[in-house]
């Protein structure tokens, strides 16, 4: 490991400019983990004369000896040059432009120019710079990211790790830290809590003290965000298979409550701790749904039924729901009852689609009934001609298992061809992104049921 400058680093502040270049010998980042598609870029840029770095969270997760989820690549060439280099490229993005070079079996490397602002940062208050006045040298890239774990370059010619934040560092010692001023920069995008907590979760990382000090103290900030921002961000979380890690940390830094403020009479009254239980184990069951599956195909929960989970313990002591004896005009009374409370839930916050509430209405009131007319795991046939009862007997299940009783099958939740009848193959993620956005019409956008249903009403491509 070299460093040009001998003050002592201190992770993820800009006083010390100078970058801490790792050696190959020094790290675990190896050329044959990295998808041929995205090495063919990165060599096609050398050749041509441009620098070409791995960044983000493929170096991250490749660090850590996870598998990247994307491979997000950072170059000096311009989008102009680098539409010349790759011709079956294009641009996108209006403020940032991004090339999506095509590969063979739909396969998308994104690239993008090294940068001196955030897009979430040039809309804040302080500084709003024209569009062609972004692009900034490899030190600026590594300032203007989120977290000092995603700010690291990996260099593919001397296949070197390049560290202007103590990124490395923090990565060894299990820390979360965002880059920069933490306050700030929370302030400038507040999104930035949602990854730093995300990180931590999936990591098992702990946020270091500055950064906790100013996620609980502007978590309010999050108000001021998009709402599909928020909801796609959300999504991720609830995928990823530590769903659970993810709401430990947002219950004690009350970030939950900042997103769900209807949960904070619950989590603040006498029934807080057995609320609090029931969420972590119905989230515990989505997080052995996502990561026990293999084998057995790619488990797809639809994002109404995602947040169904997360909304359940609330419904239960909202509506007293499992309590509940109904018939004829009770079912439609509750039914309309808990349909208006969703829209007030959700009114600003998540901007769920009209469909999404439809359904979690769907999937709570019919709970009940569920439990009552249960037989062995099986229910009388009238229940299950119900155009209803595939959705809700997976989220009964799911329920149950959250309650200490039979796991719920996986199978349930693998997609099946509707005319075999056999498990879906697999499909690979298709994009791969630059990564300098969440959502977007690029890469993988959670915020687009794979089921079929397609919950917020749109259809994934
Ligand atoms: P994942 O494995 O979920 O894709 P990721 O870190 O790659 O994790 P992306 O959303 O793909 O997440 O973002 C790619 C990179 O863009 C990040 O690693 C980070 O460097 C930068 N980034 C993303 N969002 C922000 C943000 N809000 N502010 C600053 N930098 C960001
Ligand atoms: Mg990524």
């Amino acid at each position: 490991m070299t460093k040009a400058n001998s003050k002592k680093a201190v992770p993820g502040q800009q006083a010390d400019r100078q970058a801490m270049i790792i050696a190959p010998d020094d790290h675990p980042v190896r050329e044959k983990d990295i998808e041929q598609e995205a090495l063919k870029v990165l060599y096609r840029l050398r050749d041509a004369g441009y620098s070409g770095y791995l960044v983000g969270g493929g170096v991250r997760d490749l660090y850590l000896g996870n598998a990247p989820k994307d491979f997000d690549i950072s170059t000096d060439a311009h989008p102009g040059q680098l539409r010349k280099l790759f011709r079956n490229s294009r641009t996108i993005g209006r403020r940032f432009r991004l090339v999506q070079v095509f590969f063979r079996g739909n396969k998308i490397i994104e690239v993008s120019t090294l940068r001196s602002q955030s897009e979430y940062d040039i809309n804040g208050p302080d500084k709003v710079l024209p569009s062609n006045n972004t692009f900034g040298t490899l030190q600026e890239d590594a300032f203007r990211r989120d977290l000092t774990i995603n700010s690291l370059f990996f260099e593919i010619e001397t296949k070197t790790i390049i560290d202007y934040v103590g990124g490395v560092q923090d990565l060894d010692n299990g820390i979360i830290r965002i880059v920069g001023e933490p306050a700030r920069r929370i302030t400038r995008d507040p999104v930035r809590i949602l990854r730093a907590i995300r990180h931590a979760a999936r990591n098992g990382f702990s946020i270091e003290q500055q950064t906790w000090e100013a996620i609980v103290a502007h978590r309010q900030k999050l108000d001021l965000c998009p709402p599909s921002r928020i909801r796609d961000e959300l999504l991720k979380d609830l995928h990823t298979g530590t769903s659970c890690a993810w709401a430990e940390i947002s219950l004690k830094s009350k970030v939950f409550t900042t997103l769900f403020p209807f949960y904070k009479p619950l989590l603040e009254g006498e029934k807080s701790t057995t609320v609090q239980e029931q969420l972590l184990a119905l989230l515990r069951v989505l997080d052995r749904l996502y990561t026990e599956s293999s084998g057995k195909g790619k488990v797809v929960i639809a994002d109404h039924m995602l947040f169904a989970v997360v909304l359940f313990p609330w419904a239960v002591e909202r509506f007293n729901l499992l309590d509940q004896d109904l018939k004829g005009a009770g079912y439609h009374k509750l039914s309309k009852a808990i349909r208006a409370e969703l829209n007030d839930v959700f009114s600003h916050r998540l901007n769920l689609k009209r469909m999404a509430k439809d359904a979690i209405t769907t999937l709570f009131v019919n709970m009940p009934g569920f439990q009552r007319h249960q037989r062995n795991n099986s229910w009388p046939a009238w229940m299950r001609r119900k155009s209803y009862f595939a959705d809700c007997s997976k989220f009964y299940g799911l329920y149950q298992e959250a309650m200490g009783n039979d796991p719920v099958d996986v199978c349930l939740f693998v997609p099946k061809n509707k005319k075999t009848g056999r498990i879906q193959p697999v499909k690979t993620n298709q994009a791969t992104s630059t990564g300098n956005r969440g959502g977007g019409k690029r890469g993988s956008n959670p915020a687009f049921s794979a089921d079929k249903q397609g919950v917020f009403g749109l259809r994934q491509g």
